[in-house]
């Protein structure tokens, strides 16, 4: 533990729970692909088996591979301990299965990713837990909603796809002063541009998918707070089954030693992109929160160290016709539901973030329907506002 702050980012992402050598004095984590881990000492199983030793039982509780990925999470995001599961909604729903009970109270926003949404509007109230989801810019109502006391109050910043900027520590202060566990999804900003757990945060989650495995190759998700809060959670999820697999690990940790690096690129191609996009003819609106036209671009310099890869625009025109338009005309992007990945990536929310709500539901969510979200890569910016300007002025 005296070393989890002796490093700076770059050094934990490369580092951070790799320190020592493996199995036969492997430099690199060994995929350990085994059910289960055998015992010739009846007393050390015995021990193992209680957790007063350290050590491995079976697979879908803990694995060598998988635990050093969850090592290295919570060395970046600066938490007691860290639990992972299959998927980002795998770790979400986890969590607030784990954390909840019937009766319980949920705060939250409307603009949580499509998948959390909804399980605040239809799996939570389907157990009698309450959700109340606030507009995602009005701190004060957020606020008036968690007095009235709630076991959970749940964040997303910045969030998707319109890229709207949450304080986590005036809203941390909130939570706290009600008893509430506040959670924050940080899969857009990653622990390198913004740690809410030093922000008043409970628990920070992660669709690993996306930026730190940033390669789209597997799906990973996991969790980083208190060590009761993460007992709590990894007890649920080793009876539930929600567990991640070894190679998924292991290629989620050869993605994050890169994590910074590529990060810092993205920050820097994507504040160059809103800014091109915000002078350009055939763009109505860019939603980037290193922009200084964008509401939250206040919060977003005080508790971020770079803006992100993530960004939105509306395309001239208004409707989805036209965001398709303009989708068909990239050729430097997948048209694919992913983000985070080196390479750019775009697609209008109805196929994408909000795949799960209705026309009228993201309408009410202030989706428009020509809405570009953008995922930028690490490629050279110059091709990719090359590649965005033929494709806005539809030139061939
Ligand atoms: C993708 C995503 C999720 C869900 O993650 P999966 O790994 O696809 O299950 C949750 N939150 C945010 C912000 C996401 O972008």
């Amino acid at each position: 533990m005296s070393r989890d702050r002796k490093y700076a980012m770059g050094t934990k992402a490369v580092w951070g729970g790799e320190e020592g050598l493996f199995e036969g004095n492997a430099t690199q984590v060994p995929v350990v692909h085994s059910v289960s881990f055998g015992f010739d000492d009846m007393d050390e199983w015995l021990d193992v088996a209680l957790g007063n030793r350290p050590g491995h039982i079976y697979t879908r509780n803990t694995n060598p591979t998988v635990s050093v990925f969850e090592e290295k999470v919570r060395l970046l995001e600066g938490g007691e301990a860290a639990t992972s599961a299959s998927s980002g909604m795998g770790i979400i729903s986890n969590a607030l299965f784990a954390l909840l009970k019937p009766g319980d109270r949920v705060v939250s926003v409307k603009d949580t990713y499509g998948g959390t949404n909804r399980m605040f509007t239809e799996f939570l109230p389907r157990v009698n837990v309450d959700v109340t989801l606030c507009d995602t810019t009005d701190h004060a109502a957020i606020e008036a909603e968690v007095a009235k006391g709630c076991a959970v109050l749940y964040l997303e910043t910045p969030t998707n796809p319109t890229i709207k900027v949450l304080d986590i520590e005036r809203l941390a202060k909130a939570g706290k002063a009600v008893g509430a566990v506040v959670m924050v999804d940080n899969t857009f900003a990653t622990p390198v541009n913004q740690n809410p757990l030093a922000l008043g945060a409970d628990l920070v989650l992660h669709s690993a998918t996306k930026y730190l495995g940033g390669h789209a190759d597997a799906l990973g998700g996991v969790a980083v707070g208190a060590a009761g809060l993460i007992k709590t959670i990894y007890s649920y999820r080793e009876i539930v089954g929600n567990v991640l697999e070894p190679m998924s690990a292991y290629l989620l940790l050869r993605g994050m030693k890169t994590l910074h690096l590529r990060i810092e690129r993205q920050n820097a191609n994507a504040l160059e992109i809103a800014r091109f996009l915000e002078g350009h003819p055939g763009v109505e609106k860019v939603f980037y929160p290193g922009l200084t036209s964008h509401p939250g671009h206040e919060i977003a310099r005080r508790q971020m160290r770079g803006f992100g890869g993530m960004l939105s625009f509306v395309a001239k025109g208004g409707t989805y016709a036209d965001a398709c338009r303009v989708l068909s005309g990239l050729k430097l992007a997948r048209r694919a539901a992913n983000l985070g990945a080196v390479e750019t990536i775009a697609g209008p929310p109805a196929t994408t973030s909000h795949v799960e709500c209705s026309k009228e539901e993201r309408a009410a969510m202030g989706i428009p329907e020509s809405l570009i979200r953008y995922s930028v890569g690490i490629e050279d910016v110059e091709d990719l506002k090359a590649d965005l300007d033929r494709a806005l002025r539809q030139e061939a």
